[in-house]
C-alpha cells in the first residue's frame, strides 16, 4: 500500500507518503512545515493564524511530498488526514485538501484520529509490535493507555488538569523564554540544579494513574516572580522538569506494575510531543527497565507533530480492511478520545 497522510491539527503543517509493506513501513517522503514564526510574537498557537496558514501551506506541502516521494496521485492506493482533535479551523483544511485529492484521483480516503497518530507513532521505524503500555505526552494530553491492538484502545489514567506539555509551555512564558516552551524550558534545565526548589509532585501517593500539573505551574509562578538572572531561571527549569520526570516516573511504575499482557516481552511506549525531551526519556528508560520493560520511544521528528504518523494509521487501518470512518462522509471533530467508549457523545463539524 501506499498512503498519502495529511496533518493540520495544530501548528504543524505536514505531508507524507508511506509505503507499507508486510507490517513495514518505508518513508517515502516526510514534509513538515513549522508555523512557529507566525505564532511566536503570541508566545502561544493563535487559532485563527494557524487556519490562515494551513490553507495557505497545505497543497504546496502535499505537493513537496508528492514531489519527493516521485509519485502522481494515480500511485496512491488511500488518502489519510487528520480529522480530529484540533483546531477546528486547521482540521477542516487538512480534512477537506485530504478529501478532494482522495475524491479527484478516486483513491479511498481514511480519516484518521491525531491521538491514534502519535498512539502507533513508534510503529513507524521501530519493532514495536503489539500490544504494548502507552504513555501519551503532547501539548494537550497527558495519558496512560494500553494499546491491545489497532482500534483497540483503553485508557488507564490522565492528567485532571493541565497537560505535560502544556506545563513546559507556560513555564517558558512565565520565565520570558518564548514559544515553543518545552525545547527551550529543556535547554534552559541543562544548566541549572534539579534540587534548587523543591516544587511539589502532586497525587503521587494517590492509587491509580492520574496525575496533575496545575498546582506545580502556580508553584513555578511563585518562584518565577524573583526570578531575574539567567543561573536563577535555570534552576526553576531543572527543578520543574526534576518534577515532571518524577511524576512521570512514579506513574509509569504503577502502570508497569498493574499491566500484564501476558506476553513475553512488556513494552512500554512514550510518544507525544513532550517524550522528546531527553531527561523524561532517560527517567522512563530506567523505570522501564527496573520493571521489566523495554522503552520505545520513536525518533525526534516523530514525537511532536507530524504527517508520518498519520500516514502509518490510515495504512494500518487500509490493511486491516476495516471499517474506520464514514471516508468522504467524515467530519472534523474538535475532540476526539482515543477509546472510543468515550468517543460517541463528542461533536462532529463539515
Ligand atoms: P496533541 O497531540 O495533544 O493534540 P500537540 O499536537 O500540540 O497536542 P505535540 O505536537 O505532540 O502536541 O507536542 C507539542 C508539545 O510538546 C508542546 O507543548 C511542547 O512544548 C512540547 N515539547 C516539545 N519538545 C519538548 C521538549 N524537548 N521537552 C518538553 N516538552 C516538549
Ligand atoms: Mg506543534
Ligand atoms: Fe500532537
Amino acid at each position: 500500500l501506499t498512503i498519502l497522510g495529511i496533518e493540520t491539527s495544530c501548528d504543524e503543517t505536514a505531508a507524507a507518503v508511506l509505503r507499507y509493506e508486510d507490517g513495514r513501513a518505508t518513508l517515502l517522503s516526510d514534509v513538515i512545515r513549522t508555523q512557529l514564526a507566525e505564532h511566536a510574537p503570541y508566545l502561544g498557537v493563535v487559532p485563527e493564524i494557524a487556519a490562515r496558514a494551513h490553507a495557505e501551506l497545505a497543497d504546496l506541502t502535499v505537493a513537496a511530498a508528492m514531489n519527493t516521494a516521485g509519485l502522481s496521485y494515480a500511485d496512491l492506493d488511500g488518502v489519510a488526514a487528520t480529522a480530529g482533535p484540533g483546531l477546528i479551523g486547521g482540521v477542516l483544511v487538512g480534512l477537506m485538501t485530504g478529501k478532494a485529492i482522495a475524491q479527484a484521483a478516486g483513491k479511498p480516503f481514511i480519516p484518521v484520529n491525531h491521538l491514534e497518530g502519535h498512539a502507533l507513532s513508534p510503529r513507524l521505524g521501530t519493532d514495536c509490535p503489539f500490544p504494548y503500555i502507552l504513555l501519551l505526552v503532547s501539548g494537550g494530553h497527558c495519558q496512560f493507555l494500553e494499546v491491545r491492538g489497532l482500534g483497540d484502545y483503553r485508557r488507564l489514567g490522565s492528567t485532571i488538569d493541565d497537560a505535560a506539555g502544556e506545563a513546559f509551555d507556560k513555564v517558558a512564558k512565565l520565565l520570558g523564554l518564548g514559544f515553543p516552551g518545552g525545547p527551550a524550558v529543556e535547554r534552559m534545565a541543562a544548566a541549572g540544579n534539579p534540587k534548587a526548589h523543591d516544587f511539589p509532585r502532586p497525587l503521587l501517593n494517590r492509587p491509580g494513574l492520574e496525575m496533575s500539573f496545575a498546582g506545580l505551574k502556580t508553584a513555578v509562578a511563585r518562584a518565577a516572580e524573583n526570578a531575574r538572572s539567567d543561573n536563577e531561571k535555570a534552576d526553576i527549569c531543572a527543578s520543574f522538569q526534576a518534577a515532571i520526570c518524577d511524576v512521570l516516573s512514579a506513574r509509569a511504575r504503577r502502570a508497569l506494575e498493574k499491566f500484564d499482557a501476558g506476553t513475553d516481552e512488556k513494552r512500554f511506549v512514550v510518544a507525544g510531543g513532550v517524550a522528546s525531551n531527553k531527561a523524561i526519556r532517560a527517567a522512563l528508560e530506567a523505570e522501564a527497565e527496573a520493571g521489566g520493560a523495554r522503552l520505545i520511544a520513536p525518533p525526534l521528528r516523530h514525537c511532536t507533530d507530524n504527517a508520518a504518523m498519520i500516514a502509518l494509521a490510515g495504512a494500518e487501518h487500509l490493511a486491516s480492511g476495516r471499517e474506520t470512518g464514514e471516508g468522504l462522509a467524515s467530519g472534523a471533530r474538535p475532540r476526539w478520545p482515543l477509546d472510543e467508549a468515550s468517543a460517541k457523545a463528542d461533536p462532529v463539524f463539515g
